[in-house]
Parts: structure tokens; C-alpha cells; sequence
């Protein structure tokens, strides 16, 4: 929140130096609007894009020194997609990190567990997924984020670290339900748009031209496309050099890079 405070002192300090300070009349009401305007309309943006980190650190982008990247699924289980992903990610020798709605990873256990036993890692992407999300209060969001975790935690048997918000909206009151859970928010660096009615071949072209050492590729399991992306992108990546690693690998440390 520390950006959002920043701004807001800053946003204040102008809208009180137009007020006292001898602006001509004819000027004061139009640039008082328009700094609300300005205001206002990095709010939307700092809400809607997670790598601004606006309102919450995010961990966005791994280190450019070394040759990692790590693929992240949203929005699943999604039944034998699931496990079609899981078995096309062995082939390759890719641990990736999965993002998962709680209602239906607690009707998908078996699936859970396969992602643990072959390396990957479950992170939490709330309970419901509905779009009110970034509107229910705090205590809603922990509820949310807890049951979530319980469901996770018993596949993983260990602590969930990492939460991506639904629609990779952030705002004071999804920070306030994190507040003192002890996770960390993770967003991306390569936003694939796989789950638009772009073709496969363009989805696959946008990741890779866009892929360095460090990314964070945005996918999802009920993207219509997914196992032919990844049966393009992972042998990319693979004959690039690139190891394939979860976010728990790439941030090693919480430092909300
Ligand atoms: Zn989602």
C-alpha cells in the first residue's frame, strides 16, 4: 500500500496547494478537476494491473541473472485437462505453479495431489473466483483465502505461500484480507491472453518473443488451447536453455520483486 499512500499524500498536497495558493479564479475549478481526474484514473489503473504493484507487492519478475522461467496456470482444476497438462509438463521436465479456485479443487483432491507428487506448486486464486471478489470486505476475503488454503494444504502438506487475486485485481480491501495471513501475492510478467479467441499460433508467438530470463507466463487450464500452447512453447523454452521452475524456486527470498 505504500504507492497507493504516496500518491494519495501527493494527490492531497496539490489539491490543498490549488486552494491556497492565488490560482486566478477562471483556473482554479479546472485544475482542481483535473487532478481528481488524474487521480482517479490511477486508481483504475493501479487496480487493474497487478505488476504496478499500486496496492500490494507483487512478486512479478524473477532475476534476469539467471536462466528460469516459471509457468503458472490460473482458474483450474479443470478435470483430465488437468491431468493432460500434468503429463505433457513431465515430458518436459517443467515444475510450474498452479493457481487454484478452492470449490473446485475440493471436488478434484486426486488431481491435487498429482500436481505435489510431480513437483509442482499449488497456490491459492479464492474460493468462489466470483466477480464481486474485489468487492467483498475484509473479513470475507480471509474467509475465502483460508478455506482455500485448508482445501491446498491438505493435497500439499505444507504452508500455501503464494495468492493471485481473480482477474489480477488488487485494491485496499483484498491488501486488508491479506494482511497478516502470511502470503505473498504473485502477478506475471507475460500476460499470454490464451483465453481469448486468438489462435494457438499467435498465443505461442506472444510468449516467446516476449520471454527472458526471469518471466512469469500467465496461462490457464480452461484455455481452450492450453495443450497445444504448451506442447509449442515447452520445447521453445527447453531448446532455449530455459529451466522450468515454480515461483517458490524463482523467489526464494519475499522480496516482492
Ligand atoms: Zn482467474
Amino acid at each position: 500500500m505504500r504507492l497507493f499512500y504516496t500518491i494519495t499524500a501527493i494527490i492531497a498536497g496539490l489539491i490543498l496547494l490549488i486552494i491556497l495558493l492565488p490560482v486566478p479564479g477562471s483556473l482554479g475549478l479546472p485544475l482542481l478537476l483535473l487532478v481528481i481526474a488524474l487521480y482517479l484514473a490511477l486508481l483504475v489503473y493501479g487496480a487493474s494491473r497487478i505488476d504496478s504493484k499500486f496496492f500490494i507487492r507483487t512478486h512479478c519478475r524473477g532475476s534476469a541473472e539467471d536462466r528460469k522461467i516459471a509457468i503458472t496456470f490460473d482458474d483450474g482444476p479443470h478435470g483430465e485437462r488437468s491431468e493432460e497438462i500434468i503429463h505433457i509438463l513431465r515430458k518436459y521436465e517443467c515444475k510450474a505453479s498452479f493457481f487454484l479456485i478452492g470449490s473446485l479443487a475440493e471436488k478434484n483432491p486426486e488431481i491435487l495431489k498429482k500436481m505435489v507428487k510431480d513437483g509442482h506448486l499449488l497456490g491459492n486464486h479464492s474460493y468462489s473466483h466470483s466477480n464481486f471478489f474485489p468487492l467483498y470486505n475484509r473479513a470475507r476475503i480471509r474467509r475465502e483465502l483460508k478455506k482455500t488454503n485448508d482445501i491446498l494444504e491438505a493435497a500439499s502438506s505444507e504452508p500455501i505461500r503464494f495468492f493471485r487475486p481473480p482477474f489480477g485485481v488488487s485494491n485496499p480491501r483484498i491488501a486488508g484480507g491479506l494482511k497478516g495471513s502470511g502470503m505473498e501475492v504473485a502477478g506475471w510478467s507475460i500476460r499470454s491472453f490464451d483465453t481469448g479467441n486468438q489462435a494457438a499460433e499467435k498465443v505461442v508467438k506472444r510468449i516467446l518473443s516476449k520471454m527472458e530470463p526471469g518471466s512469469v507466463i500467465l496461462l490457464h487450464e480452461n484455455s481452450e488451447h492450453i495443450l497445444e500452447i504448451l506442447l509449442k512453447i515447452l520445447p521453445a523454452i527447453h531448446e532455449a536453455g530455459y529451466q522450468c521452475v515454480t515461483l517458490d524456486q524463482m523467489f526464494q527470498s519475499n522480496a516482492g520483486s
